[in-house]
């Protein structure tokens, strides 16, 4: 049956596809959606590293990633160029880190994610999970030895916080630690790990038998492409069948009696309290991350249906087509006034938890809604890969998932609003 569906293949399809590339054409070429004027005197390294990021998604990422995506493979090839762009480790400073400010660091952010939710995810767990977690809770030395070869990319980070029973409420997380000698024995199970089966470097969050406090451990590999270098008692099984983010693959990681020196214990990981000072940070990663998504979606949407012609006309000529092009601006502009604000906020160090969960529910909120009405306003085509706003359209249902879900963000804030915690 399929033969014959599939029967002379090559002829005929000219003019279609001479069409349909015409219409691809302009989808992907920035317009600069910028209506309040963010973006003017912008401080130079700002504008460089958003510059760089541009330069390396288009030239690197948007040829190739759809392939990608759509196979549920790991782009390996783009990690030296990803290197190359000098941004890797975002506001690490030290270390050969990019030591970007918070707004350099959110717009880099926002450019990747205006090209793919995948690279970003890998890029977020690499820099901002896994590195600012050794950042933040690790000893001087465990900084001196791990952070240098992560920002070259050549040991590749994991994050591993969520376990089967335990994802909205990780901080009842039941991964155990007892300490024997100079070892951590570690027990239990994790789910979802991005970077988890092919990491070098596992930052595992467990609870010390001793005292009932969660603290972290970074499980090392040598190389997580041979099965021989598996440290006993680590198993490691990437989750398949996943419909977004695909070309990033989560892991489950089970771990039997897995040791791991007392010298990888990160003495600044105490409590669930240190995990939560790392997840505030990377909640404003997150919002960057759903305006690129946003961005992406709103200037395919405008590019698509200025030459989409129906009943004659552009499809952008009709009422109803630029009144959804108007909600969907406005809403990307207030998401764009608020991360700018989270940049200027963190950097003066008045940045808290509450307003972390304020904007990654708003900005993942309006930037789901906007992906949907992009992939509306592209009708059919909406649904191709080709046409990457169905790419975006999944991959902004993983960041309205992961760190930290609408709902927990709303119960974060209610409780900081009534002083009643509903949780
Ligand atoms: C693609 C992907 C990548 C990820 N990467 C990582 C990673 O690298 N490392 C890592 O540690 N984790 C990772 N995660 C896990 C992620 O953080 C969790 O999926 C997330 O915290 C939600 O947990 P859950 O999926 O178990 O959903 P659940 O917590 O089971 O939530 C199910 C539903 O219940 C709602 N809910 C939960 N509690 C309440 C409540 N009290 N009141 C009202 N509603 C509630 C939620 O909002 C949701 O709608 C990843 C997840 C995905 C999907």
């Amino acid at each position: 049956m399929d033969e014959l569906l599939d029967a002379g293949p090559g002829t005929g399809f000219a003019e279609t596809d001479e069409y349909l590339a015409a219409l691809r054409e302009r989808l992907t070429v920035p317009r600069d959606t910028d209506y309040m004027l963010l973006g003017e005197n912008l401080p130079a390294d700002a504008a460089d590293a958003r510059a760089r990021m541009r330069a390396f998604v288009d030239a690197k990422v948007l040829p190739v990633i759809n392939g990608y995506w759509e196979r549920a493979e790991f782009p390996w090839e783009l990690l030296p160029h990803l290197a190359a762009t000098g941004l890797v480790g975002g506001v690490i400073k030290g270390h050969g880190a990019a030591g970007l400010s918070r707004l350099a660091a959110g717009l880099a952010t926002a450019e990747l994610a205006r090209g793919d939710g995948s690279v970003n995810t890998f890029l977020g767990v690499q820099a901002n999970l896994t590195m600012g977690t050794i950042n933040l809770l690790g000893s001087q030395e465990q900084k001196d030895r791990w952070l240098p070869g992560m920002v070259r990319l050549e040991k590749v980070g994991a994050f591993a916080l969520t376990e089967p029973r335990h994802g909205s409420d990780s901080a009842h997380l039941e991964t155990t630690a007892r300490r024997e000698g100079d070892s951590w024995v570690i027990n239990g199970a994790k789910r979802w790990i991005g970077n988890g089966s092919m990491a070098h470097l596992v930052v595992i969050w467990a609870r010390d038998e001793a005292d009932g406090e969660v603290k972290a451990f970074v499980m090392e590999r040598e190389d997580p492409r041979d099965p021989k270098s598996l440290p006993a008692g680590f198993s490691a099984r990437t989750i398949d069948g996943k419909v977004g983010k695909r070309a990033i693959l989560q892991a489950d990681l089970a771990f039997d009696n897995l040791r791991v020196p007392d010298a990888n214990r990160l003495p600044e990981a105490n409590s669930f309290r240190d995990t939560s000072r790392v997840l505030a940070t990377t909640r404003g990663g997150a919002s960057w991350e759903a305006l690129g998504h946003g961005i992406a979606c709103f200037e395919a949407a405008v590019a698509y249906t200025e030459i989409r012609e129906q009943f004659g006309q552009p499809v952008a000529n009709y009422q109803l087509v630029q009144a959804t092009l108007a909600s969907m601006l406005s809403e990307l502009t207030a998401m764009q006034l608020l991360c700018f604000r989270t940049a200027e906020l963190q950097e003066a160090g008045t940045w808290s938890g509450t307003m972390a969960s304020i904007a990654k529910m708003h900005t993942s909120n309006k930037a789901r809604t906007i992906a949907q009405q992009a992939r509306d306003l592209l009708g059919g085509n909406g649904l191709l890969l080709d046409f990457h706003v169905a790419r975006h359209l999944t991959d902004m249902e993983v960041v309205h998932t992961y760190e930290g879900t609408e709902f927990v963000q709303s119960l974060l804030i209610g409780r900081k609003v009534t002083g009643k915690s509903a949780f």
